[in-house]
């Protein structure tokens, strides 16, 4: 199939669009390279530059590549920043969103791929998280990708689209050249690896009194090789609707904190500091729906693993890509 990956300059849209060559499909990347990465572009890929804000260049993208399908990654995807500036969200994810749709029903575009979130939940009560878990968003990020998600159904029934909802749990690791280098990062594996990368002293655990085990909080961390496979299986499955993807397992970050530990055998200092505005307690999927739709399991399941392969892109990288 041709395809239309918006955001593959970026970390998940990279790594899924090798996948997608890789499995035979023709790619053209359109990318605004305001937080994408030249060098994250995939060789065998085209590329448009472009903003999803501006109706008349994701339009004359979509008519000059016809594509068969729309894989959608680009996206704002900060929680704290989306708190203090809402509309920066909405205008992007949301009216860029919109333009997106139109454009593709233009030119007669059916199928979407769309990468949403687990943020789309909020703070659900009942773990693990299924499908059919409300949706509450605690944050104008989550919200955004909530009313998205919305918009597409509308699209659905008026237009006859056939979207797929992924709604990613914790995004890491990387997979050969192709890792996490955000301007700003707020991510707790590329912040541990910053202190036996010499580029911090200590790793922060925001908050050690929340209603876990030991105390900090719990998340679903799955590997963006595991998410990247999803998406390929997503495009060509019979399927439209919300598919959770995650491991099924949490760790907590004390967990990951001593997982790097042994994976870079360096000793990480972890200081417990204030809890972080909005973090909730315990996010876990159950990912037995996309089992049963796309064959899809995790592939990585423990952190160590993860984490190595974060390490070495990090070591490889040590400045990201911009070196
Ligand atoms: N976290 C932390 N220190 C950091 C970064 C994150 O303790 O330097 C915690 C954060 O409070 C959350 C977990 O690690 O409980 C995962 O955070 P991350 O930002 O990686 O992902 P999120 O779950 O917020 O999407």
């Amino acid at each position: 199939m041709k395809v239309l990956v918006t955001g593959g300059a970026g970390y998940i849209g990279s790594v899924t669009t090798k996948h997608l060559i890789d499995a035979g499909h023709e790619v053209v990347i359109f990318d605004s390279m305001e937080l994408g990465h030249k060098e994250a572009i995939d060789p065998r890929a085209s590329l448009i530059v472009g903003d999803l804000r501006n109706y008349d260049d994701i339009l004359g993208a979509m008519q000059k590549v016809q594509p068969d399908a729309v894989m959608h990654f680009a996206a704002y995807a900060l929680v704290g920043e989306s708190s203090e500036n809402p509309g920066k969200y909405f205008r992007n994810n949301d009216v860029g969103g919109v333009n997106l749709a139109d454009a593709m029903q233009a030119c007669g575009v059916k199928r979407i791929v769309f990468s949403s979130t687990c943020a789309t939940y909020g703070q659900p009560e009942k773990m693990p998280i299924l499908e059919t878990t409300p949706q509450c968003p605690t944050n104008p990020y989550g919200q955004s990708k909530f009313i998205y998600e919305q918009m597409l159904r509308w699209y659905q029934k008026i237009h006859g689209f056939r979207p797929v909802f992924l709604r990613y749990f914790n995004a890491c690791g990387a997979e050969g050249g192709l890792g996490e280098d955000h301007a700003i990062e707020t991510h707790i594996i590329p912040n541990v690896l910053k202190v036996p990368l010499g580029k911090s002293p200590e790793v922060k655990i925001f908050g050690d009194d929340y209603n876990t085990p030991d105390g900090s909080c719990v998340r679903d961390y799955i590997h963006v090789s595991d998410l990247a496979r999803a998406h390929v299986l997503a495009l060509t499955a019979d399927y439209s609707g919300p598919l959770n993807l995650g491991t099924g397992v949490g760790f907590s970050v004390f967990e990951i904190v001593e997982a790097a530990r042994k994976v870079t055998g360096h000793p990480i200092p972890a200081v417990v500091s204030p809890r972080r505005a909005g973090d909730p307690d315990m996010l876990v999927a159950d990912p037995s729906e996309a089992k049963r739709v796309l064959g899809w399991e995790a592939e990585y399941k423990n952190p160590e693993d993860i984490i190595r392969t974060a390490w070495e892109w990090h070591q490889a990288h040590p400045n990201g890509y911009a070196e």
